[in-house]
């Protein structure tokens, strides 16, 4: 594991005070988007399918800082768009540094090398890097040739100039365990602190339909994976529990509130990953959403196959740290490093224990029973 114990700490205090409060539906982590605008076109993404007049705009530093301090996150995830072309990137970044919020600065590299002098080195700022695969599957995916290399040496830079470097990886219908292997060996022989992996969403608006991973193809190669013999020494930056349900041996459903986005357009409603219209604060979205719409149990189309971090991380960290089973299940996977077993028994206790009674929508407290995956049944873009 290698989540940062202060932002372990940050986290589980967040929790707690809202639990405290009786605040139910509180965020883990902003995803604040600067621009949509990107120096790449990769047919798997579902951002940069806008106009140029949208494309342009970017959000001020003042409505940056404002949205973290709305919002209340302890991390602030900074997709895009490319957040290295946001021309105050620099300022927008210090200030929530000064928040004392965790930002990951999420990046295709290209221009991360000459950009390093904008900001400091602080342990509350990682860049996060996008690496889809090795050399030749990651510049396939991103279109371009050249820029696995730009991004591996952006990030010799970063580190030799006392940053903390992270990475995300978007795992498509086309890669395979192989792959994932090979590219996790080069980035621990980097230093790379931490990295995050995630299935492709498949965005309506991306170009490429074809190449999102279903459930069961998501959790078998994810098992695959993380049976690897190489597997002891990756590091990732998410947690045990975000892992376990990857492949399988972990059963839960989406917090759809858990990760809003803010951007140029307002507070997406009702995800990062689906765009069903805008609010104006994030008190509106929050209170406005239906969310008993979204997640596996509602049986939304848009959701139902839907396996990413932004949604299923912030409940795996609520089962971490509120629930005596998510807890010991996570102390197993970190103490002994070993995996739960291939079918979980029903946690629909979990679930029920955890997750909100929303008074006034039965069909989602009833719909808590997770559901349940088993592994003989048998998942960007930059933070999806
Ligand atoms: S399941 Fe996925 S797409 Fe649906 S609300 Fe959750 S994060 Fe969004
Ligand atoms: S996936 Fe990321 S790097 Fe690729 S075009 Fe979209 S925003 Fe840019």
């Amino acid at each position: 594991m290698s989540v940062p114990f202060r932002q372990t700490l940050a986290v589980l205090s967040h929790v707690w005070k809202n639990r405290i409060a009786g605040n139910n539906r509180y965020p883990l982590v902003l995803m604040l988007e600067p621009l949509l605008k990107c120096n790449l076109a990769c047919a798997g993404c579902g951002k940069i399918q806008h106009p140029a007049e949208i494309l342009r705009r970017q959000l001020t530093v003042d409505q940056c800082l404002q949205a973290a301090e709305q919002c209340g996150a302890p991390v602030v995830s900074i997709p895009g768009g490319e957040p290295l072309l946001h021309t105050q990137i620099g300022q927008i970044v210090a200030g929530l540094v000064a928040m004392k919020r965790f930002v990951y600065l999420c990046t295709n590299a290209i221009k991360l090398t000459e950009s390093l002098e904008k900001f400091a080195p602080s342990a509350y700022l990682a860049f996060s890097v996008h690496l889809d695969g090795p050399r030749q599957l990651h510049d396939q995916a991103v279109c371009r040739e050249g820029v696995y290399d730009q991004a591996i040496s952006a990030i010799r830079a970063a580190r030799q100039a006392g940053f903390r470097v992270t990475t995300n990886t978007t795992v498509f219908s086309h890669t395979t365990v192989a792959d994932l292997a090979e590219l996790f060996d080069v980035l621990m022989d980097l230093g790379v602190e931490g990295m995050m992996i995630s299935p492709g969403f498949a965005y309506e608006k991306a170009p490429d339909q074809t190449h999102f991973l279903g459930e069961r193809q998501a959790t078998n190669v994810f098992d695959q994976l993380f049976s690897h013999p190489h597997a002891r020494r990756w590091k990732f930056n998410q947690s045990p529990l975000f892992l376990q349900f990857l492949r399988g041996r972990w059963s839960m459903d989406c917090t759809p509130w858990g990760s809003p986005t803010y951007n140029v357009f307002g507070w997406q409603r009702p995800c990062y990953l689906i765009s069903e219209g805008y609010a104006d604060s994030f008190g509106d979205l929050m209170a406005s959403t239906n969310w008993a719409n979204y997640g596996h149990a509602s049986g939304n189309a848009k959701c139902v196959q839907c396996m990413t971090h932004c949604g299923f991380e912030p409940t795996a960290v609520a089962h971490t740290l509120t629930t005596t089973r998510g807890f010991a299940a996570t102390l197993r996977a970190i103490l002994f490093r070993s995996s739960l077993p291939a079918i979980v028994t029903d946690t629909r206790s979990i679930g029920q224990r955890w997750s909100p009674v929303i008074e006034d929508e039965p069909t989602r407290a009833s719909s808590t029973a997770p559901k349940l995956v088993s592994i003989d049944d048998i998942h960007h873009h930059h933070a999806a």
